[in-house]
C-alpha cells in the first residue's frame, strides 16, 4: 500500500464523477490493495466508510480514495476501529525495509494455512496497526473464481461478501512479473537497458501492485536508480506542487516520496 500525496482540490472537479477525480489525481489503482482499476472504481470516503455518490466536494476530497469493489466490500463489513487502520494519504504505509508497517512476502506453498495461502503473496503486518489494516481491507483474503467451494453459510452476509476475490492471485502475478523484469534488467546488454527499463515501468503500470514491485525489484537488484525509473519516474516528483496541466503523465501519480531505504542494502 503505497503512501499517497493528495493534489489540492480544484474547482473544476465539481460536477465530475468522484471516481474519475480519484483515479486521475491518485492513480488508477486501488488505494488499499493496489490492483489496477478499470474505468469503474469506487470513490470511497475513508472516514464515513462509504462510497461517495453524486457530487464531490472539497471537504470530502480530503478523505477520498479510489478503491476496488473487493476492498470496499471488506471495509463495509469490517468492525475495526478506524483510528487504528492505516490510510495511505494519512499514514506512512509502506517503505522498503523491516520497519515498514506493511510488507509483502511470498508463501512457501506448502498450504499449511493462514500464513501461506498456497504460495501466494501475502501482506505481512509489521505491527498492530498493520494487522488492523490487513484485516480491515481483508488484504489476504482469497476466493478464486473456479476450483473451490464458496465459503458461505446460509446466513452469511451475501450483500457485502464477494463471490470472487482475485486480489491475492493478481498480487502474486505482479510478483512474478516483477521478478521477470528484474531478470531481464540484469541480463540486458547495456545498449538495451533503457528500453527494458521503460518496458518494466509500463508492465508495472499495467499489473499494478506498486509495493509488490518495489519489494521484488529491491530484493533482486538493490538498485535505487532502477526503482526510481520504474516506480517513481522523475515526472512524478512533488506532484502536489504541479498543476495537472504541467504534470507529465506517468505510471504512479501521487506516490509519496520517502519509501526508499536510506542506505544501500547489506550485501548488495
Ligand atoms: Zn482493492
Amino acid at each position: 500500500m503505497r503512501s499517497l500525496t493528495r493534489l489540492e482540490w480544484r474547482d473544476e472537479w465539481v460536477g465530475a464523477r468522484p471516481a474519475d477525480v480519484a483515479l486521475d489525481a491518485l492513480g488508477r489503482f486501488c488505494a488499499a490493495c493496489e490492483r489496477r482499476l478499470p474505468q469503474a472504481a469506487i470513490a470511497w470516503h475513508a472516514v464515513r466508510q462509504e462510497p461517495i455518490d453524486g457530487r464531490l466536494t472539497a471537504a470530502d476530497w480530503a478523505e477520498t480514495i479510489p478503491l476496488c469493489h473487493n476492498c470496499a466490500a471488506a471495509a463495509t463489513r469490517s468492525e475495526a476501529d478506524l483510528e487504528t487502520v492505516l490510510l495511505p494519504y494519512r499514514d506512512l504505509t509502506f517503505l522498503l525495509g523491516d520497519d515498514s508497517p506493511l510488507r509483502y512476502e511470498r508463501g512457501d506453498g506448502d498450504g499449511d494455512g493462514d500464513g501461506d495461502a498456497g504460495g501466494r503473496v501475502m501482506v505481512i503486518a509489521g505491527g498492530g496497526r498493520g494487522q488492523e489494516t490487513v484485516a480491515y481491507f481483508a488484504l489476504n483474503e482469497h476466493i478464486p473464481a473456479l476450483g473451490s467451494e464458496f465459503p458461505f453459510e446460509p446466513d452469511a452476509d451475501r450483500l457485502t461478501r464477494d463471490w470472487v476475490d482475485p486480489r491475492m492471485s493478481l498480487r502474486t502475478r505482479a510478483w512474478d512479473a516483477a521478478g521477470t523484469a528484474a531478470a531481464q534488467l540484469r541480463t540486458a546488454p547495456r545498449e538495451h537497458h533503457a528500453a527494458v527499463l521503460d518496458l518494466a515501468s509500463m508492465l508495472a503500470d499495467e499489473t499494478g501492485f506498486w509495493s509488490t514491485w518495489a519489494t521484488v525489484l529491491w530484493r533482486e537488484m538493490g538498485d535505487r536508480e532502477v526503482l526510481e525509473r520504474v516506480l517513481q519516474p522523475q515526472a512524478a516528483g512533488p506532484a502536489a506542487t504541479l498543476s495537472p496541466e504541467a504534470a507529465v503523465p506517468h505510471a504512479f501519480p501521487a506516490t509519496r516520496p520517502g519509501w526508499m531505504p536510506p542506505t544501500e542494502p547489506a550485501g548488495a
